[in-house]
Formats: C-alpha cells, structure tokens, sequence
C-alpha cells in the first residue's frame, strides 16, 4: 500500500505550504473587491463571454461573475452569496475581513502558533463580539429606519433616487408584513418588480397589490370588480391534445364534429363548475379555449391566460387561493378572496392590477435606457432588504467603521483575560475587524492609518458614553456621530458579516492539505479568463 493510485495524479502541498497558497488566493480575491467598499468605493466594469457589459460596485456581482477556479478562493465567494441571501448587503465586507482574518493568522503562523490554536482564539472572539452588541445597538425608530435604507444604497445610485427608493422600500416593507405566532415575517420577494424602459427613473413608484402587464381574455369581460372569489390553476382550459400514438379513425365526418363537441361541453362544464362555486376572478398557466371566452363573459368571470408561475404564487400568497390543476376538482376552500381587480391602460400597454386582503405591492422600475431600470430594481432590492430586515428586527448599528473600531477595542480589553496564543489570536482579530474602517477611509482618498488613528482617539476620549458612535465621515473627511450623520445599517448585517467571515477563515485555516487533480498545481491567485472546456 505504498502507493495511493488516486494520489497518482495529482500534485500535493501540505501544512504550511497548503495555507499559504491559500491565504494568496483569499488575499487575491479581496483584493479584486476591496476598491469598491464604501459610497466612494469605485466601480467595476464586467464583461462576459458575450461581450456583455455591467457597471457595478456590488462585491457579490464582482465575485460571482469572475471565473474563479481555486477552491478557497470559492469558499470565500461562497461566504459571500450567503451574505447576500441572509442579510442582501454587506458582501464586499464579508470578504475584505476573511481575507484579513487569513492574512493575521498568517503572520501567527510564521510566529509559531499552530492554526488551531488561533482557530480557537478567532471563535472566541467572535462570541465576545456577538455577546458585545447589546452595547452597541440602538433602536430602529421611523426615521433611523429611512436612514439605514439609504445608506444601503450611498454610492450607489444619486442622491435623489436614494431618498425616493428608500421611501418606496420602507413602504412595500410596510405592505407586505405578515403577524405569525413566531414574530413579524417581511419576506422581500413577496414584492413584485416590474420594468417599463422610458421615462425618467425618477418615475418609479409602488403600486398597492399586485400589478401584471396582462389583460383579460376579451374584452367583454368586466373590466373592474370589486371583492370577490378568485380560483387558480396550474394548468389551463383547453382541449387536450391528441397523443401521438393514438389514432383516430374517421369514418364519417360528424364523427370528428361530435367528438368535438364533446370536448367542448366538457370545457363548458368546468366553467359552470367554476360560476357554481361563485368564482369571478381566473388565472390560469395555461391557455383559455377560445370556444369558452363567451362562456366566461357571459359569467361576469374575469379571466387570464398564460400567467407565469411566479405570478400565479404571488396571487395565490396574496388571495390564500391553492393552485390545482384540475379545474373539475376545485372546492370552495381552495378558492382565495380579493378586494378588487381591475384593468388600467399605462402607456399603451394594459395592467391588471388586484388588491387583496393580505396586502402586497408592486414596484414599477423605470429609466431611459435597459441598464438604468437595471440599476433601480438592483438598488431598489437592497433598500427593501434592509426595511423588512428592519421590520424583523428593529435594531440598529452606526456605520462607516464605527462598529468595527468599538468592536476591535472591547476585543483588546477582552484579549487580557488569556494568556498565551490565544490572546494573540484574539488580537489578532480586532486588528483585522479594522480593515473595514481602513479600507472606508482608503477609498475616501485619505490616509487609512491617520483616519483609525483619530477615528479610535475620538471613540476613547468621548464622555458622552457614545464614543462607540464615531466612525469614518468620509465625506467631510473626518470621524464624526454616524447616528447623527444618518450613516447606520441593520445589527443582522453586521453580525452576519461577522459570522460568516469567521466561519469562511476557520474553514481555511483547518486544511493542512490540498491535492491538485492533475496540471496546474499551484495557481494560488485568479487565474484569467481562458476558459477551456
Ligand atoms: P458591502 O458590500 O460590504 O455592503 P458597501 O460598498 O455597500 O459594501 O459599503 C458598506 C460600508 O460603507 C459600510 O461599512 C457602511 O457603514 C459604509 N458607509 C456607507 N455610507 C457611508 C458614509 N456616508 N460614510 C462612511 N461610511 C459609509
Ligand atoms: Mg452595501
């Protein structure tokens, strides 16, 4: 057995080796990001196989478009769409710290601490911050909520855009909380985004209920109601088609008539299945024979076709309606209710707007061109992730490296308690806590080391008991209040950055061995953009 096959194959590196390679490859990617943090952050411009382009600050969409092909450099990404997911910002902080996380464990490392002691002294830390920001937190009221919503999108879009988006975001939080026994849930994607290129993007609004570019089947059928019973279905009202392997033979021509016939009296009877349970709104996936639109008119049914499955769910959230797929089988209960339904022209092109009882909005996205409605619904998503986060869970963090730098000082006090490496590590994380400040103030064009210098003077000497308050003003260039200059974000951010960067430097920290499947061994940083499949 002294031979693995398997290993054969492959080129090893292990123990120190395997980790420094490593923490390059985590260095390398934050370094790709690292120019965008911050309002002043630059943009980056995306280009894909296709020649198609972005103009984009967002780490997440950085990270994701770029073919990254060594694996830690993966976990990194990783840590960063989940970032995304869970708390929708905070991505490009999310990398930029487990790459510092990496790099001081590295200078431990060549001290002679073994990884799984700063491994222990990381966790530590992190739990003492966790335990730390009850201190820090104060409450999301009305005003600091709009605050945060902006600052979300500071440097992201222009400055009237960001008022007017935030104002919508807050508002479609508002419209779609639900109460459950477990708490207040606000699930963003319960808001339905629609784009309309043209106009100004300042156009933009949010419509109660839930707005689809369709119009009814014909137009005898009513154009307004008002509350009533809606059924969905899955599937639609139509003749099933002839399977293939079957054939039919004609032997005389009323044959194909009668047959027909058939099929439609069995279609009728499904519409007086649907008036017998008093439905009076339909939404089907499918299409709607044509035989039946009469039929449906006749009923005083407002009747749609081919509405995508997306639309169908969020109706069906807003209505409580089940889908079904058979209409025949349909029962009171899986009916659902609306408050109105009705059909407006915009713009030439029809909207079927419904109202119901368990609320439900429409953002209407516009700009002038397909890249700026782009932009709207993209800045639009993160001001409204951060209102239902807050709605979730009204509390609040000062921004602009406040958190980090106060963080960073507990951490120094709490490092005391131990003796030894772990101390060493624990340290060794409030540094890196640092690099969000440093790297806020790097892309402000000002000198890193002087702003966390004065940043952390003025966070020791306040006397108000809000020393924890000043961070980096990047704007007037100095520490300043963040909660007075409105620069705040959602603790469930913060503490997801923090989270999910340590998890993603523990995992990298705990191999000591790397095997490459066959060429290219060693590529520690991003490789180009070859891709040769
Ligand atoms: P991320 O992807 O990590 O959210 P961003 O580019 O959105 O990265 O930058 C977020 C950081 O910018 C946060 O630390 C936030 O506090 C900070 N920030 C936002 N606005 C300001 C401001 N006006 N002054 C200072 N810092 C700010
Ligand atoms: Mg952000």
């Amino acid at each position: 057995m002294s031979e693995v096959p398997i290993l054969k194959e492959t080129t090893r590196s292990t123990g120190r080796e395997a980790l420094r390679n490593n923490i390059t490859a985590a260095m390398a990617l934050a370094g790709a990001v690292r120019t965008t943090l911050g309002p002043l952050g630059q943009d980056k411009l995306l280009i894909d196989d296709e020649g198609r382009t972005l103009v984009t600050n967002d780490g997440v969409t950085v990270l994701e478009s770029a073919k990254v092909e060594h694996p830690v450099a993966k976990m990194l990404i990783n840590a960063s769409t989940t970032q995304d997911r869970i708390a929708r910002d905070g991505t490009t902080s999310a990398v930029l710290l487990s790459a510092e996380l990496l790099q001081n464990a590295w200078e431990l490392v060549l001290q002679g601490v073994h990884p799984s002691a700063i491994a222990r002294g990381y966790r530590l830390a992190e739990d003492a911050c966790r335990a730390h920001f009850d201190q820090l937190v104060i409450d999301a009221t009305p005003e600091r909520q709009r605050h945060a919503a902006r600052t979300s999108l500071a440097g992201k879009i222009h400055e009237t855009m960001q008022h007017h988006l935030a104002e919508l975001a807050l508002e479609a939080a508002q419209a779609i909380q639900e109460e459950r026994p477990s708490g207040v849930v606000v699930d963003p994607t319960r808001v339905k985004i629609l784009t309309q290129t043209g106009g100004s993007m300042t156009d933009s609004r949010l419509v109660t209920g839930l707005v689809l570019a369709k119009k009814r089947v014909i137009d005898s059928m009513p154009k307004h109601l008002k509350s009533g019973k809606i059924a969905l279905v899955d599937g639609g009202l139509e003749r099933r088609e002839l399977m293939s392997s079957v054939k039919l033979n004609v032997t005389n021509t009323g044959v194909l008539e009668q047959f027909r016939q058939q099929e439609k009296a069995m279609l009728l009877e499904q519409v007086d299945h649907l008036v017998s349970l008093g439905v009076t709104l339909l939404a089907c996936k499918e299409g709607i024979d044509d035989d039946l639109h009469g039929a449906l008119s006749d009923a005083g049914i407002q009747a749609y076709r081919r509405v995508a499955r997306a639309d169908l769910d969020l109706l069906a959230r807003g209505t409580n309606a089940t889908l079904n797929h058979d209409i025949g089988g349909l029962t009171k209960r899986d009916l659902g209710v609306f408050i109105s339904s009705r059909n407006e022209r915009w713009n030439g092109v029809m909207h079927w707007i419904v109202e119901t009882e368990e609320g439900g909005a429409t953002f209407i996205a516009k700009g002038s061109t397909n890249e700026t409605v782009g932009e709207v619904v993209r800045c639009f998503a993160d001001a409204l992730g951060v209102a239902c986060q807050l709605l979730e869970e009204p509390s609040l963090l000062p921004g602009g490296g406040a958190t980090q730098i106060a963080l960073a000082r507990h951490l120094r006090r709490f490092a005391e308690g131990f003796a030894g490496r772990e101390q060493l590590a624990i340290e060794a994380f409030a540094d890196a806590l640092e690099v969000i400040p440093r790297v806020l103030a790097q892309n402000a064009g000002l000198d890193p080391l002087d702003s966390l210098l004065q940043t952390v003077a003025q966070q020791s000497t306040a006397e108000d008991g809000q020393g924890h308050f000043i961070g980096m003003n990047i704007v007037e260039k100095g520490p300043a209040n963040m909660v007075e200059k409105g620069i705040v974000e959602p603790l469930r951010i913060t503490r997801q950055v923090l989270a999910g960067a340590t998890e993603a430097a523990l995992s990298v920290l705990r191999i000591d061995d790397v095997l490459w499947a066959k060429q290219d061994p060693t590529v520690p940083d991003m490789p180009e953009s070859d891709d040769e499949s």
